[in-house]
């Protein structure tokens, strides 16, 4: 799959045309901003995730107390029911007490006595669950203040990271625009069908090109089928690994070795 356009044997040879190794250089160019490009994006995913993460931790909390804000107030309506429950009961009893005193007959003591003790036993069950409603009231309320420290927490260490944060995210963001000019620039010099086929196999797998020098892809690491190989060896040409489908080249192993320091032990 043949994807270099060679300049040299074209006989109506364009000149915007470049021949294949500036067509290389020019993808090399292209795959560092690329990969330039990707950091920054990803450091502005990152500050943004932080600052997300902040907000929507005092989101988070701010449904929280909203939420136990409104159960303590319907826990205090009905401990207020309650309590006026038991002072109805208070004034049955005085009625009831003054029914016993009154009473002129054994059956009518009786009764009166019983409808006290009924009495009684209502009014220790309304104020046990009384007792009970306030302990978790006060619950609550504890966990409503616990609640309320950590939303301040989150709430200072916002507002003392936001600026910064806020700062940073312009900063690549003006990183993020200039670089994209630079990679307008840079894919205008690649013929178009180049280009195009450079940045599908980049959407697809990440990076789109690929070199070899001992005959497998160092992107993939499959081996080029022999002949490929020899004929990426023999004339600076582009060719498709057919394992991975980047664009390939050969590069002479002392190529290699020039453009790196060479470290001697
Ligand atoms: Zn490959």
């Amino acid at each position: 799959m043949y994807v270099g356009t060679p300049s040299s044997s074209s006989s109506s040879s364009r000149s915007h045309e470049l021949s294949i190794p500036d067509q290389i250089r020019a993808l090399e160019r292209l795959a560092q901003i690329d990969a330039e490009l990707k950091e920054l994006q990803e450091r502005l995913s990152q500050e943004r995730s932080t600052l997300d993460g902040l907000k929507s931790g005092i989101a988070k909390l701010d449904e929280k107390l909203a939420a136990d804000r409104a159960t303590a107030t319907s826990m205090d309506k009905t401990r207020g029911e309650l309590i006026q429950d038991v002072r109805n009961m208070n004034q049955q009893l005085d009625h009831s007490r003054e029914k016993l005193s009154r009473a002129r007959t054994e059956r009518e003591a009786n009764a009166a006595q019983r409808e006290l003790e009924e009495l009684r036993k209502l009014l220790r069950d309304r104020e046990e669950e009384i007792g009970k409603l306030t302990a978790g009231v006060d619950g609550v309320h504890q966990q409503i203040e616990s609640t309320e420290g950590e939303h301040r927490k989150l709430v200072d260490d916002l507002a003392a990271r936001e600026g910064d944060i806020n700062s940073k995210l312009g900063d690549v963001q003006k990183k993020v625009h200039d670089k994209s000019a630079e990679r307008d620039a840079a894919t205008k010099t690649l013929p178009p069908v180049l280009y195009r086929r450079y940045d599908m196999i980049r959407s697809k797998r990440g990076t789109a090109i690929a070199q070899t020098i001992d005959g497998t892809c160092n992107a993939c690491h499959m081996a080029l089928p022999p002949q490929l190989f020899h004929r990426l060896r023999r004339e600076p040409i582009l060719e498709q690994c057919p394992s991975c489908h980047r664009i390939i080249y050969f590069v002479a192993p002392q190529a290699t070795v020039a453009s790196a320091p060479s470290e001697r032990g």
